[in-house]
């Protein structure tokens, strides 16, 4: 391995988000408008060949250990099986291990596509749900496919992945009373809920921060009638607290009220090749000019290294100098 990718504040990449579509069968409010996108020409997505070179060289040459799928909606990009065989089978060469692969999806294609993508080789899903009650679900998603959604989370289960986790983004006044009801449904199918706090990534433009429920709200709402205990965690940015009785675990996600990004130890890869260092950056570094003008591995990581050299020190969501970045959530790859 050459040198791992070290940004300007000393931390270490070690975690590659890869989207592979800015497409999607949803229309959550937080995150899309109910129209009007405008979608990338299939040319200028990359194809899985130049997803898979990238995804080696972060593994084999640079220090990245795991990779999670998204987008967009990643279940909707054709043949995705065939990709997740391909990113399977990259060894991390400090440990000889698999690369850990995840990825995040809604779920809705989950009965369809589960055994497949197990079969290939992954081997952890994160589903997003954000309600348990059929009428705010649809509100929420603009789509009327909650039980298309719990019967993918029973798919993820029944194909063997583990664990599964339910992302479940909180927005005031829209779902902030239905942190003990995911408890619940967590607790009895063995599933991990993970809150995540709305952050100013929607493409409508609606977020304000009155509209954030503090990750620390949730974990008492949860903690009142299932007494929790925090457990110990590594960068990873969700906060875990596991279940006194022993009944599983919880995350949450703090991003706007405890930024985590002293210990960000990712980067991001756009469906049409740009790099970038983090949600919130205001600039991309084109790694597709580099891969479709013939570069070699070495130009790939040089230009992978100048991106990680330019990360900032973190977002300053709610601050005055706070930038919003132009994308949206899934345009840049959640
Ligand atoms: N379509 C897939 C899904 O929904 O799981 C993957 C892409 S989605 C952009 C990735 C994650 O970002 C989802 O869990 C989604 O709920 C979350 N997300 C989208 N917009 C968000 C926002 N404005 N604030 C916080 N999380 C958001
Ligand atoms: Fe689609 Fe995921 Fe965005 Fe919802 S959050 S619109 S499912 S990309």
């Amino acid at each position: 391995m050459s040198r791992p990718l070290v940004d300007p504040f000393g931390r270490v990449v070690r975690d590659l988000r890869i989207s592979v579509t800015d497409r999607c069968n949803f229309r959550c409010t937080y995150c899309m408008p109910e129209e009007g996108m405008s979608w990338l020409p299939r040319e200028e997505l990359l194809t899985f060949e130049e997803i898979g070179r990238v995804a080696r060289v972060c593994v084999e040459r640079l220090g990245v250990e795991s990779i999670r799928l998204t987008g967009g909606e990643p279940t909707v990009r054709a043949h995705l099986p065939v990709l997740v065989e391909m990113l399977a089978g990259l060894k991390v060469p400090s440990t000889g291990e698999p690369v850990d692969l995840a990825m995040t999806t809604n779920g809705a294609t989950l009965r369809l596509l589960a055994g497949d993508l197990r079969a290939a080789g992954l081997r952890r899903v994160n589903i997003s749900c954000d309600s348990l009650r059929p009428e705010r679900f649809a509100e929420v998603t603009r789509r009327d496919q909650l039980p298309r959604v719990l019967d993918g989370i029973d798919a993820a289960l029944e194909a063997g992945m583990d664990p599964v986790k339910l992302n479940v983004v909180t927005v005031r006044g829209l779902n902030d009373d239905e942190a003990v009801d995911f408890a619940t449904f967590g607790r009895e199918k063995g599933v991990q809920p993970r809150f995540i706090e709305f952050m100013p990534l929607d493409a409508s433009g609606g977020w304000t921060m009155d509209k954030v429920v503090p990750a620390e709200e949730t974990v008492a709402a949860i903690d009142a009638v299932y007494p929790l205990e925090p457990v110990a965690h590594g960068p990873e940015p969700a906060s875990r607290y596991r279940y006194l009785d022993g009944r599983g675990e919880i995350g949450v996600i703090p991003s706007v009220t405890k930024p985590f990004c002293g210990d960000c130890d990712r980067i991001r890869l756009t469906a049409e090749g740009q790099l970038r260092t983090c949600l919130f950056a205001v600039d991309e570094h084109d790694l597709r000019e580099v891969l479709r003008r013939g570069g070699s591995d070495d130009d790939l990581i040089g230009a992978i290294r100048a991106a990680v050299g330019t990360k900032w020190a973190g977002h300053r969501i709610g601050q005055v100098t706070f930038v919003r970045p132009r994308r949206s959530m899934s345009q840049i790859g959640g």
